[in-house]
């Protein structure tokens, strides 16, 4: 088996490793620590300003996009979502459930946010905005500084669901005046799915304390106040934590987020060097493109997207990621986040040749 989707992804062997112990007990000062250390760890790998805190929440990255929906924002704020695929649309659905007033900017999908369009929404009384930093269906990439700007110029709340761009894109939330970040266990930590994790600037911490949010499981200022004691409260995932402190440590000590961004880099570039000849259309332009994942249209007339993901998948074994939608048909992605080397993008690039070969693709 070999997956080159976009989450769950390959784990690391020291992960696995974890996964085979007992599950221990939690409410002890001894997992208290731990999750200390990987809340100050997630804040500086987001490059969060001082006093930044991290909601640690038992639930898939949707639900930290919805607990962001709830926490941070009310009936007061007129904000700006970016719709740039199925992503971004779950954002509208999003302020559409939770009656949270908003403008849609509908991008064509596979097109970044330029500044011309986002500048027709300066000095409009906007008080929030959220987006991706890549929209995975797509695989575009934001460009996070430009929108950062524009916030702090207008004095917007910035939530960034950075889900599958965290560790793959460049990203800091001081330099992109971001107030409220996401990122998801099974995307590029390479963990089970089961939890993801918000990192909150003392903006967004104070927008939860005002806002008293009517939920009792997404009450963020009830994960902030157990937080401070190291804990959450109901049960978390307890193994994805210990494997959080795990891969966090490790990702430290091998150089940090520098680092992964740039093993990211060299594996998004390694395989789209090796494709170069095949009937492949990158989706989006080449310097709109996150690191995380590669959208692909076949070009060859008559070649089905999802019908090259069912074969690859039954007759060879390895898992692309199909598209959703409108797009199903006609795009494909490959994700460059996990535990992937360059031997098995070789192995999926002769796949690739193989079904040139029988006229597949
Ligand atoms: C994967 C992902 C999510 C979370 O999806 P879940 O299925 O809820 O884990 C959210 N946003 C982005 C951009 C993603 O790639």
């Amino acid at each position: 088996m070999m997956n080159f989707t976009i989450g769950p992804v390959q784990m690391d062997d020291e992960t696995l490793e974890i996964g085979k112990q007992q599950i221990p007990y939690f409410r002890t000062p001894e997992f208290s620590a731990l999750m200390k250390e990987n809340e100050a760890i997630l804040c500086r790998l987001f490059d969060a300003p001082e006093g930044a805190r991290v909601v640690f929440m038992t639930g898939s990255g949707t639900a930290s996009m919805e607990g962001g929906v709830m926490n941070f924002f009310s009936s007061g704020d007129n904000v700006l979502v970016v719709n740039g695929g199925s992503f971004g649309h779950r954002f509208v659905q999003l302020c559409e459930i939770h009656q949270i007033p908003f403008t849609e900017i509908k991008l064509d999908y596979g097109k970044p946010l330029t500044k011309e369009l986002l500048y027709q929404f300066d000095n409009k009384g906007y008080t929030g905005m959220m987006l991706q930093l890549c929209e995975t269906s797509t695989g575009v990439l934001y460009n996070m500084e430009m929108i950062g700007d524009f916030c702090a110029k207008n004095d917007m709340f910035l939530f960034v669901d950075a889900v599958s761009g965290f560790m793959a894109d460049e990203f800091s939330m001081k330099k992109m005046h971001v107030n409220a970040a996401i990122t998801g266990s099974q995307k590029a930590l390479s963990l089970p799915p089961s939890m993801s994790f918000t990192v909150l600037d003392s903006k967004a911490q104070k927008r939860c304390a005002e806002n008293k949010v009517r939920s009792m499981y997404f009450d963020y200022c009830d994960y902030l106040k157990n937080g401070e004691r190291g804990q959450t409260p109901f049960t978390p995932a307890v193994s994805t934590i210990i494997m959080l402190n795990e891969k966090l440590r490790r990702l430290e000590k091998s150089g940090g987020i520098r680092v992964a961004n740039k093993t990211a880099k060299e594996r998004a570039e390694y395989f789209r060097a090796k494709i170069k000849h095949l009937p492949l259309k990158l989706f989006s332009a080449l310097e709109d493109s996150s690191n995380c994942v590669t959208a692909l249209m076949p070009t060859t007339k008559g070649v089905n997207a999802h019908r090259i993901f069912e074969i690859i998948k039954d007759e060879y074994g390895i898992w692309i990621c199909p598209n959703g939608g409108d797009m199903a048909e006609k795009v494909f992605r490959v994700g460059h986040i996990g535990n992937i080397s360059n031997a098995e993008i070789d192995r999926l690039v002769e796949v690739f040749e193989d079904l040139v070969k029988r006229k597949l693709l």
